[in-house]
């Protein structure tokens, strides 16, 4: 049996039970295509699936967001080749439900992401269902590519698909070094939209103003709601970007315009947020959740990066092995964009 080496877990806890291990590589069924990773990039749902949230039969690989090599294909698969650039789609879906069959896969009742329900991409290999299989984005290298699905699909669904952003609108983009962060801001300058940005110390705040936002506020040192309500003249925004979630949720709403939209993807900070309801009501809040995107998303989003429009944001790259390093330093919030492990 081939065996390939892997980032594996055998119980749920801090990043000292990532460890890497050989382990074999995965049987191919005839719909099925296997990829060699070239990069794969870190998301929160990592620490959350390595900290023990949700279903997940162990030993298990992490790792939702995969650029690569196709190595093998199913017998069945005749259009994709050995030797093809490809980029893997995170979202795992049945595929013949109402909502698969409606283009809301990310709806199906057995919905699943890379990396959480099977095994993901902090591996040499990588084994996923033909539908997954993205064109290459031929402008990016291997360790951008692999930043761009979950974060931008994420990102999009929120801004565009939920919130419907517009050209003029005021956007508050929380933590924005963080990957849906930068999404947020790219995609909302893409839309024509003025971006308030916030992030923890004046490096990011930088870096946020030369990514598009027009202005950034160090949220440790400020009230970032009264900040927002002046930079609007009292008004508040039309939008506010949350995945923060308990340390942000108050002030977000009161961040808000009468009659605003708050949508929120995640909570970092933890997911007992405080709502007082006479504001939601009262001026007519929005609020609205939302995870992931459709699959089909992924090429509209892809077109955009072609174009120049949208670009994915390395802060470092590490050796596949050093994948527990990684994840500490994304736990202790310190990077701009998206951290990336390479084979
Ligand atoms: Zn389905």
């Amino acid at each position: 049996m081939k065996t390939m080496k892997a980032i594996v877990f055998h119980g749920f806890g801090d990043p000292s039970v990532l460890k890497y291990e050989s382990v074999e590589v995965p049987m191919l069924s005839s719909h099925e295509v296997l990829v060699r990773v070239r990069a794969c990039a870190l998301n929160h749902l990592d620490i959350w699936v390595r900290e023990g949230l949700g279903d997940v039969s162990k030993p298990h690989i992490l790792g939702s967001d995969v650029s690569g090599v196709i190595e093998a294909v199913g017998s069945e698969m005749k259009d994709l080749e050995k030797g093809q650039s490809v980029l893997i789609s995170p979202g795992i879906s049945c595929g013949y439900c109402e909502a698969c069959l409606t283009g809301r896969d990310h709806l199906c009742p057995r919905y699943t992401i890379l990396g959480k329900g099977i095994w993901g991409g902090y591996a040499e290999f990588v084994k996923v269902p033909r539908q997954n299989i993205l064109p290459y984005p031929q402008n990016l290298s291997f360790e951008e590519a692999a930043c761009m699905p979950l974060t931008y699909l994420t990102a999009w669904q929120m801004l565009v698909q939920k919130a419907k952003i517009k050209p003029g609108d005021w956007v508050l983009v929380l933590a924005a070094g963080s990957g849906i962060g930068v999404a947020a801001i790219q995609i909302a300058n893409l839309f024509g939209a003025r971006v308030i940005a916030t992030a923890s110390n004046k490096t990011k705040l930088q870096k946020a103003q030369r990514l598009g936002a027009e202005f950034a506020i160090n949220y440790l040192e400020k009230d970032f709601s009264k900040e927002v309500k002046d930079i609007t003249k009292g008004r508040g925004v039309d939008l506010v970007v949350e995945h923060t979630g308990a340390q942000t949720w108050e002030k977000s709403i009161l961040s808000a315009k009468w009659g605003g939209t708050i949508v929120t993807c995640g909570a970092t900070s933890g997911s007992e947020g405080k709502t007082n309801l006479a504001h939601v009501y009262f001026r007519q809040i929005q609020i609205l959740g939302s995870t992931m995107g459709s699959k089909g998303t992924l090429f509209e989003i892809l077109r955009h990066i072609e174009a120049g429009k949208l670009k994915p944001v390395v802060d470092k790259v590490f050796p596949l092995k050093e994948a527990a390093q990684a994840h500490q330093k994304m736990m202790l919030r310190e990077q701009f964009g998206k951290l990336v492990l390479v084979p």
